[in-house]
């Protein structure tokens, strides 16, 4: 098959991530339900291009900015009203900064949202940078906005995006980079790097020529592993997961014209993601208490209304989850476990009826973890 359309750095990304999922969104086009991290960051980014985006050396007023904030704000993906309003302020809040610290060295960039198309080796590739900068030396500085609470500084010299926008920003505007910023919004801090070498450069090349061969050749294998596939929209069309979706007809992607369905299904977003907060809540008060009866030596406790008992709890750990995956699919008990998921390969191990040399070398593979689990009863 012919490509379903130009490579970026996330269809890449995705492709590596789980060629399966690649496939359910960029080939047969089924789109993802919206996120409100996305949706935050798809907002910020707005704001800053219009910031930057005047012709006179002056920068807009504030209160243009945050009129122009509220204009483009997307509200798609969030849990509920309050969510979306605290994502909201925290905008406002990141927006006045950035404009109070920009406002004093504000200048008007080489390139905003510069949108680049290139080809290696026959493969186009299309993206998009933040911003470009032109240094005094007439070198180019890129920058990538952030606005995850949290930045991963360590693949700041690595990162496959930054490599990508320097050999996109060379390539099409013949000049060199002198620096590859990721700028941290919530805190305003540039995290700086210098150009990258051939290596890195030659690496994301043969990457994108690997990757653009196996999708002509249509290698679509999914590739589950729990971090990744808890958070699929795709799982109930997945075949790692055909047997528990097994006899159920697939809904349309939007129910956008069954405003009914749609309100249903919101509905049910939002008690799930009321019940995992809930979850999480109690997740942290029962580490405290484990920890608190440990402490004291305590095996059972009382409440007011509840009692607790701690007794220990065995899980296994593996390492290498594609050995193990292997290992089910060669001894022919991959429908056992659809994927390899520790409370699934658990059980295979624990079961007596599964073949001994399994068990065995499934053990090999993983590390028995003993850890004590709290049992509450109401009083
Ligand atoms: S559920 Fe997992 S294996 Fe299936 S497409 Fe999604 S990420 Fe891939």
């Amino acid at each position: 098959m012919k490509l379903p359309r130009p490579l970026s750095h996330s269809s890449i990304s995705l492709y590596g991530e789980c060629p399966q999922k690649y496939k359910f969104k960029y080939v047969d086009k089924i789109p993802e339900k919206p996120r409100h991290f996305f949706s935050f960051g798809q907002s910020v980014h707005s704001a800053l291009e219009f910031f930057y985006g005047v012709k006179t050396p002056e920068p807009p007023p504030l209160a243009d900015l945050l009129k122009n904030y509220q204009e483009v704000w997307v509200a798609a993906g969030y849990r509920d009203e309050a969510q979306e309003a605290e994502y909201f302020a925290e905008g406002k809040r990141i927006l006045a900064e950035f404009h109070r610290k920009h406002s004093r060295d504000f200048h008007v960039p080489y390139f905003v949202e510069y949108a680049y198309n290139f080809e290696v080796d026959g493969v186009p590739v299309t993206g998009r940078v933040d911003r470009v900068d032109k240094l005094p030396d007439g070198r180019l500085r890129v920058l990538d906005y952030k606005t995850g609470k949290k930045l991963a500084t360590g693949r700041l010299e690595s990162d496959a995006q930054l490599t990508m926008y320097q050999y996109a920003c060379e390539t099409l505007l013949g000049a060199e980079i002198g620096e590859l910023v990721f700028y941290h919004l919530p805190t305003l801090k540039e995290h700086r790097t210098t150009r990258r070498g051939a290596p890195l450069v030659d690496a994301l090349k043969a990457r994108i020529v690997t990757t653009a061969e196996s999708i002509e050749k249509e290698l679509f294998e999914p590739k589950p592993d729990e971090s990744v596939c808890r958070w699929c929209d795709y799982k109930p069309l997945c075949p790692v997961f055909k047997d528990q979706y097994a006899g159920r007809p697939a809904a349309p992607a939007r129910a956008s014209g069954e405003p009914e369905l749609a309100a249903l299904v919101d509905k049910y977003g939002a008690a799930v993601a009321a019940a995992e907060a809930a979850r999480e809540e109690a997740d942290r008060a029962g580490r405290e208490l484990a920890d608190a009866l440990r402490k004291k030596g305590y095996v059972r406790a009382f409440g007011a209304g509840f009692e607790v008992s701690l007794s220990p709890s065995v899980r296994w750990e593996f390492l290498d989850k594609k050995k193990v995956l292997k290992l089910i699919k060669e001894a022919g008990a991959y429908e056992k476990v659809l994927a390899p998921s520790a409370p699934l390969v658990h059980k295979l191990i624990e079961d007596p009826a599964t073949d001994a040399a399994l068990r065995e070398r499934l053990a090999e593979e993983g590390e028995r973890v003993e850890s004590p689990e709290l049992k509450l009863r109401p009083l």
